[in-house]
């Protein structure tokens, strides 16, 4: 249906010419309307430009009443224009008017044209308005034209990149470009940090778009994808040769498809034709690109959309390679977060933490193992504000707000300097918890509490100095495995366990065999598919099961504490009779130890975490089997309330707070008491003011706690008296007839009796 005396190629050529003559902003953009009707044998062709408000103004048109340019508008969802720019997504209609989203215009006399083909214009995936053509008759434009008005849609994009248009917008309006956007997603690790945005997948935004010479394009395309293929096969080979584990080949299969769609022929050519309309090789892969995506996004099946994921990396792969190294961003620049659709745990390690202040990301939980890290180097981490990344650039200033949830990127000057005073007040409440930090929490009359520290990776243990805390109460073993790509040796643990201990030097470590299962999976083990993976075979029961992998840590514990006191505990224990099945495992790898001479711990403590309720009908028989306990608040309060930790719809519905779960922790207090054991938890209410507040009412005399939590707590406690407070708490708990959850009561006790509590 195109106008073969004009044709793509002749379009092409006719917009480069209509971009280079010396013409104002409006005339240059009423003659590329012009040129692209006459090829596309049309009656209108019109230019929509999305505006900083998500308004899409008419900024040109041939066809439509000239008085409706700058006059006409529609947001962005609204009418067969929004649709697009909404979607991203071409419309490709014989009869607009009977499309459900059609909405009239009367100003500019459209009621006499039927057929309607619209595209999306975008740059570097950032959306900046729509370019439609429009029929009297009622006709279906075919492939060929839709790929032909979308090659005309990157060179107005162009355009409006380029900032020519800005002046032409209503008075008052903004383009997209630099304006402030506000969104709010899901906080997976509290904080707030400013700085410049620094984009993980970072956009190669082309810039030449129109080639001379189609012959060297094409080569120059094929010694691209040659060197991208040969890339990609490196990568799937030195893959396969890494050991794993278990037996799961999913990630090879995950790369396999990788390199199918490589190797696929369709893609390949595809470029070649958009070379061949008059693109540059970089153009030509960036215009299949955009189509792939409107393309695979309309897909039903999920699979099929996760799959645009690899093609976006080898489009961007190939842009690269035919661009030369694009400019990466610095990664290492004063102040700044990592905004990112996706993330392996160790890429975030790559930034320099010194000046990391948060983490955006599109495609992640609370879970993943990149929050898990974000969240040991306490940055702020939100997630789940989709198209971020698309919207933001590289240096934006970007506010991120893991307290509420939020990101702001350019912000406006008045919520800039807003944060900015909430940053200064936080540093000046640090500054408070620094010089806190060599004084012990003694409350007012003169009781101690052991604050420790909850750890698990490297980086955490720099904050046993700096945070004030008297040692390591939960070193969460599993983290190590979590972010390897393979089972860590034995002597790597070794290694790692004494690198651990030295750093604490005369602080005691209480090391947790691995919990994994449930939700912390080992990419590399192969574990069964469970309906309830938290009641599931997680933990001791698998170690009990497979005691191979804890034989192993345990050998590597005993090794790395030579000489040293070893503080074991145990996750999930549900009956005694776990203890003594363990006690076995590690009595044998002694036994094996010292029939060898090997230098033993100058003392080894075994533990229990109380995190299954039925322990607490069998406390009398665990004191006597255990050197210590450990609560597991987290997975004690989700068994006790049958209510899912990890599922946000329940999060705010039960109160640990409340007089069954305080009873049942007080319980534990007067057992430990009765049998003189060493008692300590390690949830994480332990880090919350308010909860440890109940806690040490309870009796807790040692909690551990995510390392910024040290000094809000160890400034309530030197502020309390905890003789008033144990009365208050053990009172309310009481009282049958009260309230059952104990907040307003503690919150009363705070403001009556002038406890600190930030
Ligand atoms: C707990 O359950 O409270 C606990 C400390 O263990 P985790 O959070 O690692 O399950
Ligand atoms: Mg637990």
């Amino acid at each position: 249906m195109l106008d073969q005396t004009t044709g793509p190629r002749v379009l092409l050529k006719n917009l480069r010419e209509a971009m280079a003559e010396p013409l104002g902003p409006q005339e240059r953009l009423n003659r590329i309307v012009e040129q692209i009707a006459a090829a596309m044998a049309a009656q209108v062709c019109s230019v929509y430009v999305r505006r900083a408000d998500d308004v899409l103004e008419l900024f040109g048109t041939y066809g439509l009443k000239a008085e409706a340019v700058h006059q006409s508008q529609l947001r962005v969802g609204q009418g067969l224009v929004g649709t697009i720019a909404a979607t991203g997504r071409p419309l490709n209609l014989a009869e607009a008017e009977q499309h459900p989203s059609f909405t009239y215009l009367p100003e500019t006399g459209e009621e006499l044209y039927k057929s309607f083909l619209g595209v999306p214009m975008q740059r570097a995936g950032r959306p900046l308005g729509v370019l439609v053509v429009q029929t009297t008759d009622t006709k279906v434009y075919g492939d060929e034209d839709v790929e032909a008005l979308e090659t005309a849609a990157m060179v107005l994009s162009d355009l409006v990149a380029s900032g020519e248009l800005k002046g032409l917008a209503q008075k008052g309006a903004e383009l997209d470009q630099s304006r402030p956007i506000s969104l709010s997603g899901e906080s997976f690790s509290p904080g707030i940090g400013v700085g410049k945005v620094v984009l993980h997948e970072p956009r190669v935004v082309v810039e030449n778009l129109f080639g001379d010479d189609e012959q060297h394009e094409l080569n120059r395309l094929r010694e691209a994808v040659k060197s991208v293929r040969a890339s990609v096969d490196e990568l799937l080979d030195r893959n396969r040769d890494q050991p794993t584990n278990g037996d799961s080949n999913d990630h090879i299969e995950v790369l396999e498809s990788y390199r199918m769609f490589a190797h696929d022929r369709g893609w390949a050519r595809r470029i070649e034709e958009a070379i061949r309309q008059g693109l540059t090789a970089e153009a030509a892969t960036e215009k299949v690109s955009q189509e792939n995506r409107s393309r695979l996004l309309r897909s039903p099946d999920p699979y099929i959309r996760e799959r645009l994921n690899d093609l976006d990396d080898l489009s961007r792969r190939l842009l690269k390679q035919l661009m030369g190294n694009a400019p990466t961003p610095d990664k290492n620049r004063q102040r700044f977060v990592v905004v990112a659709r996706a993330m392996g745990a160790a890429e975030l390690l790559d930034y320099d933490r010194k000046y990391l202040r948060g983490l955006i990301i599109e495609e992640a939980t609370a879970t993943s193992h990149v929050v898990i890290v974000a969240r040991a180097l306490g940055i702020a981490v939100v997630s789940k504000v989709d198209g971020f990344a698309a919207r933001a650039e590289n240096d934006d200033i970007v506010i991120i707000d893991g307290d509420e949830g939020s990101v702001h990127l350019r912000p406006a000057d008045d919520l800039y300097d807003s944060y900015l005073e909430r940053i200064q007040f936080r540093v000046k409440r640090e500054a408070r918890y620094d010089e806190l930090r060599d004084k012990p929490a003694v409350s007012l009359d003169g009781v101690s509490v052991d604050l420790l520290l909850n750890a698990g990776l490297t980086m955490d243990l720099d904050q046993l100095e700096t945070s004030g805390a008297i040692g390591i109460g939960l070193f969460r073993t599993e983290l190590q495995f979590m972010i390897a790509s393979s089972l860590p040796r034995l002597d790597e643990q070794t290694r790692f366990y004494k690198s651990v201990l030295d750093a604490a030097g005369d602080k005691p470590v209480t090391f947790r065999t691995l919990d994994i299962g449930g939700d912390k999976v080992l990419p590399y083990l192969r574990t069964i598919k469970e309906d309830n993976p938290a009641l599931g075979w997680r933990a001791i029961r698998l170690a009990i099961d497979r005691p191979a992998l804890l034989r192993m840590q345990m050998r590597a514990l005993l090794k790395a504490a030579a000489g040293r006191q070893l503080k074991i505990k145990l996750p999930m224990i549900t009956t005694v009779s776990e203890i003594d099945q363990v006690r076995g495992i590690l009595y044998r790898e002694i036994t094996a130890r010292k029939k060898f001479g090997h230098e033993m711990p100058s003392e080894i403590l075994l533990g229990s975490m109380v995190e299954v309720p039925s322990l607490l009908y069998q406390l009398d028989e665990l004191m006597g089997k255990v050197d210590f306990i450990s609560v597991g608040s987290n997975d004690l309060f989700q068994f006790m309330a049958a209510s899912d930790r990890t599922n946000s719809y329940l999060s705010n519905r039960f109160d640990p707070l409340s007089r069954p779960f305080l009873r049942a922790l007080r319980q534990i207090v007067l057992a430990a008491e009765k049998h003189n054991t060493p008692l300590q938890l390690c949830g994480e209410l332990a880090g919350n003011p308010l909860s440890a507040l109940a806690l040490v009412g309870v009796g807790y005399r040692a909690i551990s706690m995510p390392p910024a939590s040290i000094g809000p707590i160890k400034e309530m406690i030197r502020s309390l008296d905890m003789g008033q407070v144990a009365t208050a708490v053990n009172d309310a708990i009481d009282n049958t007839t009260g309230a059952e959850t104990l907040r307003e009561t503690l919150r009363d006790f705070v403001e009556t009796n002038g406890v600190i509590l930030s």
